[in-house]
């Protein structure tokens, strides 16, 4: 999939709709029904008239359908006959929920920084249980592949175990909870995170991640764990031997990556403490996803995340290093 830059900033400015919001109060006012959200999904998505997802025809030549006289939002392509709208391939798609209660959902989970259960959010939209699980999980699914894939120049590297603190509740949590910690491998870089669940931290595992994510010739900060022995073989490897007490080695440090550690271990435990093994990844790209857009507001984080549903898009550099 292409990568297509983006200036975030001028599409919000450019979008009528976005362009006067600035709170989830004024959010609620611009996006009130079904007509306002499609309306600003088929501005950012199409940014001018609609192309038809089936033929991706250029000629843009299309009819708008109505039902009981009114449009809304069916179009049909003149050149292929088929059928579409503006939520076709996203996680809008074939949803009951109402468009008004998915962007008060995103805007929620995005902007509160140790996201939402959901349990809170089917009392916050008034939708069940199970319904506000379902779109949680849409929106992660949403969420990996606009974290970052190549990592260069200085990349921090470091190995942790998520979970295992509830063992006198197991009772309670019927299996679901983190009975036993799970490890899980973070790369930062330039103050973008990446993490990875993995079956374990040997040797084997973290080269294969490291290799796959990061450009060679990189210089690689690691603490002294054995198992990234021999990765100075296509990296600049440099060690911090934290068993011996010392954080930094000449400027060199794992500090950021263990800063996001925390900062993850703490919101899982807090509204997550039901997280199973078998879900942890998706928490903790939730995570990293909250963490590598920390430059950007609320209303920005929103609108990135909402026309990346289509595509995937870097935004313009907003994050201070
Ligand atoms: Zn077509």
């Amino acid at each position: 999939m292409e990568t297509e830059i983006i200036n975030i900033v001028e599409i919000i400015k450019k979008n009528k709709q976005m362009r006067e919001v600035k709170s989830f109060i004024d959010l609620m006012k611009s996006f009130y029904d079904e007509k306002s959200c499609r309306e600003f999904l088929e501005d950012i998505k199409w940014r001018g008239e609609p192309i038809c997802p089936h033929c991706n025809c250029q000629t843009k030549e299309h009819y708008k359908l109505k039902s009981n006289g009114e449009f809304k939002g069916l179009y049909k392509c003149k050149r292929c006959k088929k059928r579409f709208t503006v939520t076709i391939g996203t996680m809008f798609e074939g949803s009951h929920v109402s468009l008004k209660k998915w962007f008060y959902a995103l805007y929620i989970f995005l902007a509160h920084k140790k996201g939402i259960s959901s349990i809170q959010l089917s009392k916050d939209i008034d939708v069940t249980q199970k319904t506000a699980w379902f779109m949680l999980e849409r929106i992660r699914h949403n969420l990996k592949d606009k974290l970052v894939v190549q990592f260069n120049d200085m990349t921090q590297v470091d190995e942790t175990y998520v979970g295992g603190k509830n063992k006198g509740r197991v009772k309670n949590a019927q299996g679901r909870s983190l009975k036993v910690k799970t490890p899980v491998v973070g790369l930062l870089s330039n103050g973008m995170a990446y993490t990875a669940v993995v079956p374990n931290t040997g040797g084997k595992v973290l080269k294969t991640i490291i290799n796959t994510l990061v450009k060679e010739g990189s210089t690689v900060i690691t603490d002294g764990w054995k198992g990234y022995t021999g990765i100075s073989k296509n990296y600049i490897h440099k060690v911090v031997e934290h068993s011996t007490g010392e954080y930094v080695k000449d400027g060199f440090h794992t500090n950021s990556i263990e800063g996001f550690w925390s900062h993850l271990k703490r919101g899982i435990l807090g509204i997550y403490h039901k997280v199973s093994p078998k879900h942890l990844d998706k928490y903790c790209d939730e995570f990293a996803f909250r963490y590598n857009t920390r430059g950007l507001t609320d209303v920005e984080r929103f609108t990135y995340f909402t026309m990346s549903a289509y595509k995937r898009l870097k935004y313009q550099s907003l994050i201070s290093p």
